[in-house]
C-alpha cells in the first residue's frame, strides 16, 4: 500500500514498490491542500500504472492548525526559520496518512507500507525521520496486533539520487513531465521559485550533471 501524492517522491516509491511486490495499491490523501491538481495527477498516474486508486477525505487535518499549504491566505515560507519548522508544515500529517494507509491496507490483508518520506529533505520535518516512521511502526502494530513494515525507499536520499532512482526504474521521464511537486500547483518543473520547485530543480541539475 502506496501513501500516493502525485509528487515526485511518492510517485518514484510507487514505481519502486511496483518492481518489489507482485501487487500494489494506492491511497491518497484529500487534507485540504490549496491545490487539488495533484490529488488528479496521481489519480492518472495510478491509472497508468494500473493500480487500484483510493482517495481518503481527512480535510479535517488542513483545518486544524495553520498552515501555508491549506490556506491560501498565509503567506508561504520561503525559508526555513532559524528556531522551528516552515509554515509548509502540517502537523500530524505523516502520521494521519500512515495510520488511515494502515487501517486501509490491513482491512485488505496487506501489511507493506510504503511511503516517500525522506531526513535528507531541507525543511526537517519531524515526521519525515526515520526515528518517527520506526516509532509508529511499533505503534501500529500494537494497535492492531499486527506486523506492519513501513518502507521509506527515500529515507537517505537527496532529490538528486531520487531522480537517479527514477531513472534506474525506467520512469524519469514520467516523474518530470507528470508529477506535481509545485507549492504553486504547477505541473512538471513547476513555477521555479518555491522551495519545492528550487528543491527538485537543484536536485534534478545535480543529477544530470553527475549522471
Ligand atoms: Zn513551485
Amino acid at each position: 500500500m502506496v501513501c500516493f501524492s502525485g509528487g515526485q517522491d511518492s510517485t518514484t516509491c510507487l514505481f519502486w514498490a511496483l518492481k518489489h511486490f507482485e501487487e500494489v495499491e494506492t491511497v491518497c490523501f484529500a487534507y485540504g491542500q490549496n491545490h487539488s491538481l495533484e490529488i488528479e495527477q496521481a489519480r492518472g498516474i495510478a491509472a497508468d500504472a494500473g493500480v487500484p486508486f483510493r482517495l481518503l477525505d481527512v480535510s479535517l487535518l488542513g483545518q486544524l492548525a495553520p498552515n501555508s499549504l491549506t490556506d491560501a491566505s498565509i503567506k508561504m515560507d520561503q525559508e526555513k526559520p532559524a528556531d522551528s519548522y516552515p509554515n509548509t508544515f502540517v502537523p500530524g500529517r505523516n502520521m494521519v496518512f500512515l495510520t488511515f494507509a494502515a487501517i486501509v491496507a490491513r482491512n485488505k490483508g496487506i501489511f507493506h507500507l510504503v511511503t516517500g518520506v525522506s531526513e535528507a529533505d531541507f525543511s526537517g520535518y519531524p515526521d519525515c525521520r526515520d526515528t518517527f516512521i520506526r516509532s509508529l511502526n511499533t505503534t501500529l502494530n500494537l494497535a492492531m496486533d499486527e506486523q506492519f513494515v513501513i518502507h521509506t525507499p527515500l529515507m537517505d536520499k537527496d532529490k538528486s539520487e531520487v531522480w537517479r532512482m527514477s531513472d534506474e526504474l525506467g520512469v524519469f521521464d514520467l516523474v518530470r513531465t507528470r508529477t506535481l511537486t509545485c507549492y504553486n500547483g504547477i505541473i512538471a518543473d513547476g513555477c521555479g521559485h518555491c522551495p519545492a520547485c528550487k528543491l527538485r530543480r537543484e536536485g534534478l541539475e545535480k543529477y544530470l550533471n553527475t549522471k
